[in-house]
């Protein structure tokens, strides 16, 4: 029975006709082409850019040194030294994240204690060589300076869910 089945669907063509049909589909529809960069595909609060340091609204750095994203980094892209300041406080000396090792997988963020490490939504970068790729403490308190104002919106969206 299973062989005629097969016989007929072959004779009339069925899922050939099934396939146009499908693509005729398409044809008529709105299309999902976005045509970047003039235009931008919907991005989550959740999405994994490049990296950031935060710091409070009084300006400290929000970073205790504790060095948790170094340690889950899977790709051991981190690198931090740290010391005591005057006040008692524990501060990083040197905080780099090396951008050709990085998987961007969230973990850092996930693991920071105080919101400080953070994903943005800046995705166009480029680096022309190894030094561009390694983020600096500086160049990611800079990034945070820059991008506070999204990051602390994304947060806020995504809050119930962390
Ligand atoms: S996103 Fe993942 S791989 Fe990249 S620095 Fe953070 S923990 Fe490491
Ligand atoms: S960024 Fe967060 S997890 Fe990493 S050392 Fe600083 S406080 Fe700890």
């Amino acid at each position: 029975m299973n062989s005629i089945v097969r016989v007929l669907k072959s004779l009339t063509l069925s899922e050939l006709l099934k396939g146009m049909s499908l693509t005729g589909r398409y044809f008529f529809r709105k299309n999902f082409t976005v045509q970047y960069p003039d235009e931008r595909a919907p991005m989550s609060p959740r999405f994994r850019g490049k990296h950031a340091q935060r710091r409070y609204p009084n300006g400290e750095e929000r970073c205790i040194a504790c060095k948790l994203c170094e340690v889950i980094c899977p790709a051991q892209a981190i690198t931090i030294e740290a010391e005591e300041r005057e006040d008692g406080s524990r501060r990083t000396t040197q905080y780099d994240i090396d951008l050709a090792k990085c998987i961007f997988c969230g973990f850092c963020e996930e693991a920071c204690p105080v919101d400080a490490i953070v994903e943005t939504r800046v995705y166009e970068y480029i680096g022309e060589s190894r030094e561009d790729l390694l983020l600096t403490k500086e160049k990611l308190l800079a990034m945070g300076d820059e991008h506070e104002a999204q990051i602390a919106a994304d947060r806020a969206v995504d809050a119930p869910y962390r």
